[in-house]
């Protein structure tokens, strides 16, 4: 362990990073406790010999409805996975594959140059097998403009992924209208949900989406599952892309992990009941904290002022280093460009797609706030930023 901070009242720094993840709810760590001893629902959920299994599919089978009531689909459609990584490989391979099934050359695949990196590096694996990609600029704030989509859409485009909420910016692109867009060219829209379930409403009938990626650990479930929804009427037809024992449905084999499948479960049904109260009340704290920071000197908002989901708050601070700004500010768990590239040095690809010079890309936090937030954390965070910044435009 590293020495505790000094100026800290908290034990820790504040956690302001749940965009990257987020804490397993008790509720939900309760739930997957059940699910892993000898006197708990500890059985393969496949077993079909036996009350352990039947128990354990049980489970799992109230799980799925859990997730599906969250999207407003039917249990049915929801492919348990590893996560909104392997959901997104599903969707996209396992579109692709059945596309190339059926035609020998062609197949256009449209995507927005800011999605995450689990869209964008299976689109440019694709790209390698011969298929064609267009990358759609999104605006200044992060926003994919339907007229956009519909000029790159093509005879042979097949699928369109584009994600609600930038896990970077936090701006929440129109899916519903894009959807439309995709629905009238009979096209395959997929979207990437990771970072809006929970916070936003979702519903793949009103918002015309086919297939749909969601991750439990962004909203208080565990890490290492999601989900893929794929539309039963009318159909889609995707490719597996794990083969071996013919699990859910011959989409994805594998044992299917109980307690997993369980924690997600729970944490949809907490997401789904509090979506009425809990954006509402993480958005409050959100703004008090742009308030407490929004006059420093050089500071600027990345994103669209209020086309954001809930937690999100992006924030370039220009004459600051990027490097000394995160080092002195660690009093905060925060991220600079997203948590996914945070081993690199690279320029956040979101943040240069906007138009943020490099030096303004460096200069850039993100802090995202969520359940456990509080407003005394979110008191203290501005006071330090205003501290920090203060002292770095000094020198
Ligand atoms: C976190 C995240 C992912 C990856 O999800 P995992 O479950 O960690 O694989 C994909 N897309 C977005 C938008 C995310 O925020």
């Amino acid at each position: 362990m590293k020495p505790i901070p000094e100026s800290s009242p908290f034990r820790k720094p504040v956690y302001l990073d749940y965009a990257a993840t987020t804490p397993v709810a008790p509720e939900v760590a309760d739930a997957m406790m059940g699910c892993l001893t000898l006197s708990g629902n500890f059985a393969n959920p496949a077993s079909r010999s036996h009350v352990y299994g039947w128990q354990a599919e049980e489970a799992v089978e109230e799980a799925r409805g859990q997730v599906a009531a969250l999207i407003h689909a039917d249990p049915r459609e929801i492919v348990w996975t590893s996560g909104a990584t392997e959901a997104n490989n599903l969707a996209l391979k396992g579109a692709a594959a059945r596309y190339r099934e059926a035609h020998t050359e062609g197949g256009h695949i449209v995507v927005s140059a800011i999605e995450h990196k689990a869209v964008l590096d299976p689109a440019q694996w694709l790209e390698q097998q011969g298929f064609q990609v267009t990358r759609l600029q999104p605006d200044q704030y992060g926003r994919v403009h339907g007229s956009a989509l519909r000029d790159a859409l093509r005879d042979d485009t097949f699928l369109v992924s584009i994600m609600h909420v930038n896990n970077e910016l936090g701006t929440v692109n129109d899916i519903a209208g894009l959807g439309a867009i995709c629905r009238a060219h009979a096209c395959l829209f997929h979207v990437d949900a990771a970072q809006s379930a929970g916070k936003l409403g979702l519903d793949v009938q009103q918002q015309s989406v086919d297939l749909l990626s969601l991750s439990a650990h962004k909203m208080y479930g565990p890490k290492g599952i999601g989900a893929l929804y794929v539309r039963r009427d009318p159909a889609v037809k995707i490719a597996a892309q794990i083969h071996g024992g013919g699990h859910e449905r011959g989409y994805r084999s594998g044992t299917l992990a109980t307690h997993q499948c369980v924690g997600m479960g729970k944490a949809a049904d907490l997401a789904r009941e509090q979506l009425s109260e809990e954006p509402v009340r993480i958005a409050t704290l959100r703004d008090q904290l742009w308030q407490g920071i929004a006059d420093l000197p050089g500071i600027s908002l990345n994103g669209h002022p209020e086309a954001r989901a809930c937690g999100h708050l992006n924030v370039a601070f220009a004459g600051c280093d990027g490097e000394m700004l995160l080092l002195s500010l660690r009093d905060l768990a925060v991220s600079t460009g997203s948590a996914c590239n945070s081993a690199s040095i690279a320029p956040s690809y979101v943040l240069k797609a906007i138009g943020l010079a490099d030096d303004l890309a460096h200069a850039s936090v993100r802090f995202s706030l969520g359940r456990y937030t509080t407003a005394d954390e979110i008191a203290f965070a501005a006071e330090h930023i205003r501290q920090v910044v203060k002292q770095l435009q000094k020198q």
